[in-house]
């Protein structure tokens, strides 16, 4: 059954197979969430394009960074509203924790609409 492209992209797969996966190891191993896998394992495209091609990643990053800061500021600000440096902390904490996340994020993202690699229905099964 082939994924659809939204689950493929949340669960990190190759954008040509949508089965193979884009990063080695699991993002909860924190010496190894992020590498990646040169090619794809299942279909054997390669997952950098070119060189230096995943630089442009920092700015999904930052594009994820920004909306997670004003989601937990709008939030904190309805369920509690405390001081300023409460709101600084909570947010710099809150992003540590979810570095990883954000770091595959904004690659797989980032591959998905600039890496030119187009999904093909040879891989159905
Ligand atoms: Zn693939």
């Amino acid at each position: 059954m082939p994924e659809s492209y939204s689950k493929a992209l949340l669960q990190g797969k190759c954008p040509q197979c949508r089965k193979g996966n884009m990063f080695t190891y699991s993002p909860a191993n924190l010496s190894r969430f992020m590498v990646m896998n040169e090619t794809c394992p299942h279909c054997g495209v390669r997952l950098e394009p070119e060189p230096g091609f995943y630089q442009g990643a920092m700015y999904v990053g930052y594009g994820i960074t920004v909306a997670c800061i004003a989601v937990i500021g709008v939030l904190l600000y309805l369920l509690w509203d405390p001081s300023e440096w409460t709101y600084v902390g909570i947010s710099i904490a809150v992003m540590l924790l979810i570095a990883p996340l954000n770091y595959r994020y904004s690659r797989i993202i980032y591959l998905y609409l600039f890496g030119g690699i187009k999904y093909d229905s040879r891989y159905r099964d």
